[in-house]
């Protein structure tokens, strides 16, 4: 059974914390401001309107 993570990651652009739900909790989240071209990566909104991606390894 897998059980699903939550970590807090910082937007790019204002600092602004989010919560994202990590596939494993192992891995380690890296906000970014574009889509990396291979691996696990979900897409965050802040809380200002800010886009950005976050990369797990
Ligand atoms: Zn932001």
């Amino acid at each position: 059974m897998q059980l699903t993570t939550i970590q807090q990651v910082r937007c790019p652009e204002c600092d602004a914390r989010s919560s994202v739900s990590i596939p494993d909790r192992d891995l380690e989240s890296k906000p970014s401001r574009s889509a990396a071209a291979f691996g696990e990566q979900t897409k965050v909104t802040c809380s200002n309107g800010h886009t950005y991606w976050v990369q797990f390894s």
